[in-house]
C-alpha cells in the first residue's frame, strides 16, 4: 500500500484530519455570490434585502447574543478573512474587544451609521456622556443605513450596481410605509399611556420618534429602564427605586422585558411597586431590543415591539 496513503488513514483514524464543517458551509463556497459578515442580525437583514441573489449575507451575532458584549468565538476569526465586505452598527455597539479589533483591522469593514454621525449629527442621541447606539429601533432613522450598504455593494461589484440601487430604493419605500404605519398606530394611544418601561435602555430613539407627542422637547421622560445602554451593568437597589418612582409618577402599569435580558430588575420593581400599594404587571410578551430573537425581519421585529406596546398600553390592569 502506498505509505502516503497509510499515512493519511493514520491521520483520519486519529482524528487529525478533519473537514472542517465551518469551510463547508455555504457561506465559505466560492459560488459567485459576494460574501458578507454583518455584526448584528438586523444589518444582516438590510443587506440581504440590497443584495438579492448576487449577496450572500451572515450575521456573526445570533438569536439572542447581546451584540454589546460579543466577543469573538471559534471559527469567526475564519469569516473575517472570508468576508468580502462586512458591516457593522458603529456608535459603539460593539464593543467587546476581540470583535472590535478585528473590526478595526479590517480594510472593508463600513460603520451603517458613520454617515448618519456625519450628516445629522443632531439625530444621534447621547446618554450619559456615549452615543446610544440603538439606531433600528428608529426605523426613518434605520432607512439612513441603506445608502452605506448600497454604495459599498457597489463598489465592490459594480457589475450588479444598478441592482443594488434599485433594491435599495424599493426597501426606502417599503421601511418608510412600516414607518408610517407604526408611527400612527401608536400615536394612537393616548399620549398619558405613552410612557415606556424596558429591561435596558434600547429603546430612546423609538420613545423619541413613535411614542412622543409632536415636537415634545421633554420625550426622555416616556422611557426608562433600570439598566443602561448596555445590559451588563451592575443593577443597584437606587436604580430599582428610581423606576418604581418614576413608574408611580407617570402612572405606568406594565413593565417591558427584553427577550435577550434578563428580568430579573423588571421583577424586583414590580415586588417593589406592590408595596407601595401600585399595580404594576410585566407584559405577557417580550419586546426584541438588541436582537431579532423569532423575527422573520428586521421590519417584524419593530413592528412586533410597536404591536406589543400598543396593547399592552391599551389594556386595564386588574
Ligand atoms: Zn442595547
Amino acid at each position: 500500500m502506498n505509505r502516503f496513503l497509510v499515512f493519511v488513514c493514520a491521520l483520519l483514524l486519529a482524528g487529525c484530519v478533519k473537514p472542517s464543517s465551518l469551510k463547508q458551509e455555504k457561506w465559505f463556497q466560492s459560488d459567485g455570490t459576494v460574501k458578507v459578515l454583518t455584526t448584528t442580525a438586523m444589518i444582516a437583514d438590510i443587506v440581504a434585502e440590497i443584495g438579492g441573489d448576487q449577496v450572500d449575507a451572515h450575521a456573526l451575532i445570533k438569536g439572542e447574543l447581546d451584540p454589546h458584549t460579543y466577543e469573538l468565538v471559534k471559527g469567526d476569526d475564519e469569516r473575517f478573512v472570508r468576508a468580502d465586505l462586512i458591516f457593522y452598527n458603529g456608535l459603539g455597539l460593539e464593543h467587546g474587544l476581540s470583535l472590535r479589533e478585528s473590526l478595526d483591522k479590517h480594510s472593508r469593514a463600513t460603520a451603517v451609521t458613520q454617515k448618519l454621525l456625519e450628516t445629522k449629527p443632531e439625530t444621534i442621541l447621547i446618554v450619559e456622556g456615549q452615543y446610544d447606539p440603538h439606531v433600528w429601533m428608529d426605523i426613518a432613522m434605520w432607512v439612513d443605513t441603506i445608502d452605506p450598504v448600497v454604495d459599498a455593494l457597489c463598489a465592490f461589484d459594480p457589475e450588479h450596481a444598478a441592482l443594488y440601487r434599485s433594491r435599495g430604493e424599493a426597501l426606502r419605500i417599503k421601511m418608510c410605509e412600516a414607518d408610517r404605519e407604526i408611527y400612527e398606530m401608536l400615536q394612537a394611544v393616548p399620549p398619558e399611556k405613552r410612557y415606556l418601561v424596558t429591561s435596558h435602555d434600547a429603546f430612546n430613539y423609538f420613545t423619541r420618534h413613535y411614542l412622543a407627542a409632536p415636537g415634545e422637547s421633554n420625550w426622555q421622560v416616556r422611557c426608562k429602564a433600570p439598566e443602561g445602554l448596555a445590559p451588563e451593568a451592575q443593577m443597584s437597589i437606587s436604580d430599582v427605586i428610581e423606576v418604581v418612582s418614576h413608574a408611580q409618577n407617570w402612572g405606568v402599569e406594565v413593565l417591558f422585558p427584553e427577550s435577550n435580558v434578563s428580568q430579573d430588575a423588571l421583577k424586583k420593581i414590580v415586588d417593589a411597586g406592590k408595596k407601595r400599594g401600585m399595580t404594576l404587571r410585566l407584559s405577557s410578551h417580550m419586546l426584541y431590543g438588541d436582537a431579532m430573537g423569532e423575527s422573520e425581519s428586521y421590519l417584524d421585529m419593530v413592528e412586533h415591539n410597536a404591536r406589543v406596546i400598543a396593547r399592552e398600553f391599551m389594556a386595564k390592569n386588574g
